[in-house]
């Protein structure tokens, strides 16, 4: 008997419909002689619907209040489902964020999961019952329920499965796994049978729908995550953390796993700043008090001892940014901001990139190649960056999917 830790997404549990589907698949599970664990997601755009209603009502919601009305999307899958269960004739029950032991610090809207107790759900698991716990939740020490930031159940069921011991958490969501690069970009993108932590990390903060944070814990606690449809049967994609090992085995591989694109990027300049100590602290802590993430910088070599510097931010903290640069420069005198936000980032991703030579020539060769103007470069342990006009993104992503040999054949994939 072996105990399943399973995470349903919201647009496989939207319609009563789609969770009577999703209860059959479980009690097939349960039927197999496996223990089950389940996490749920809210059903459909529920938590969209469930902010919109706040924000009707008030300019900027009471933090403490907003947690409370989106962890209720999830109590309501998660009874549903087991009322869908029970009609089925298993024994389930439902278990709120709280009451499955999840602890967490108290920022609201983005808490971290502190511990997690999981007696509760092993005494359930004990008495023969399917649980099913509302993910994206959990208390304080104090008692007020937190939620854990936009697609947080994947970080639940993960912790879930990481605190029961699960030999791995498998995520069900209306995609088949994860992809060498968005099938809605690159037509020729592949289904990945396995994938590092590293390397999904990359992937995941660069636009493939995962938590990030969940793909951290996954790594922390060694738990592999298994990414499958919930409507077909497809073999998904394993994400764990032996790839390395096993794809180098025998003659010398493609280090490059696959192509992330993410078009929420804006640019900031900050011309004819004085090159002297303490600039960019000047105008990095600002932004950074601001909760406003700063990604690719490049500061030009001064003339005259002035310079130029340039970052990006996320095209959805334009606003914000802009705001405090400008403020920050009327102290630096003469200094001038512009800003533009149709650009995208395209990378690529795979482990011992970095090692290995001839990856970046590649890649800006491939560019040059197909005439896309490379505005900023920037490289970590497994990734390679360029900032590149939006416009260009998708021939760039194809062009780079080809040259790196990742290119299937042309399919009907979906994203
Ligand atoms: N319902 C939450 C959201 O839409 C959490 C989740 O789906 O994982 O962000
Ligand atoms: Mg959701």
């Amino acid at each position: 008997m072996a105990l399943v830790v399973q995470k349903y997404g919201g647009s496989s549990l939207a319609t009563a419909e789609h969770i009577k589907n999703v209860a059959g698949r479980i009690g097939r599970t349960f039927d197999d002689g496996n223990q089950v664990v389940v996490v749920v997601s809210a059903m459909g755009d529920t938590t969209d619907d469930l902010i919109d209603l706040a924000e009707s009502v008030a300019d900027q919601p009471d933090q403490r209040e907003m947690d409370v009305l989106l962890s209720t999307g999830e109590l309501v899958s998660c009874t549903i489902m087991a009322m869908a269960l029970r009609s089925l004739g298993y024994k389930a029950i439902s278990l709120s964020g709280a009451q499955a032991g999840i602890e967490t610090t108290t920022s609201y809207g983005q808490a971290q999961i502190a511990g997690m107790n999981p007696d509760r759900i092993m005494s359930e698991l004990d008495a023969d019952h399917i649980v099913i716990v509302a993910g994206f939740q959990g208390v304080t020490p104090d008692l007020n329920v937190t939620t854990l930031g936009r697609g947080g159940s994947d970080t639940t069921a993960v912790a879930v499965a990481a605190a029961l011991r699960a030999a791995r958490c498998e995520v069900y969501t209306d995609v088949e796994g994860i992809y060498t690069a968005d099938p809605r970009r690159v037509p020729k993108a592949q289904k990945l049978e396995e994938i590092g932590f590293e390397e999904m990390l990359e992937l995941a903060s660069y636009g493939v729908k995962m938590n990030p944070r969940s793909i951290e814990l996954g790594m922390v606690y060694d738990t592999p995550i298994l990414v499958a449809s919930s409507t077909d049967d497809g073999p998904g994609t394993l994400i764990h953390g032996e790839t390395d090992m096993n794809r180098d085995v025998g003659e010398i591989r493609n280090r490059v796993g696959g192509i992330a694109t993410d078009t929420n990027v804006a640019k900031i300049t900050v011309r004819n700043v004085r090159d002297r100590p303490g600039i960019a602290a000047n105008l990095f802590e600002p932004l950074a008090d601001q909760g406003i993430s700063v990604d690719v910088i490049v500061q030009n070599a001064s003339v005259d001892g002035a310079t130029d510097m340039t970052f990006t931010v996320k095209r959805t903290d334009l606003d914000r940014a802009r705001h405090v640069v400008e403020e920050v420069s009327r102290e630096f005198g003469g200094a001038e901001v512009i800003t533009a936000s149709d650009l995208a980032k395209l990378s690529i991703v795979g482990t011992g990139m970095l090692d290995a030579t001839g990856y970046a020539s590649k890649m800006f060769r491939t560019l040059a190649d197909n005439e896309i103007n490379i505005e900023m470069i920037t490289t970590s342990e497994i990734r390679i960056t360029c900032i590149v006009a939006e416009g260009q993104l998708d021939r760039a992503a194809r062009a780079l999917h080809s040259a790196f040999d990742l290119d299937g054949p042309e399919s009907g994939a979906t994203g």
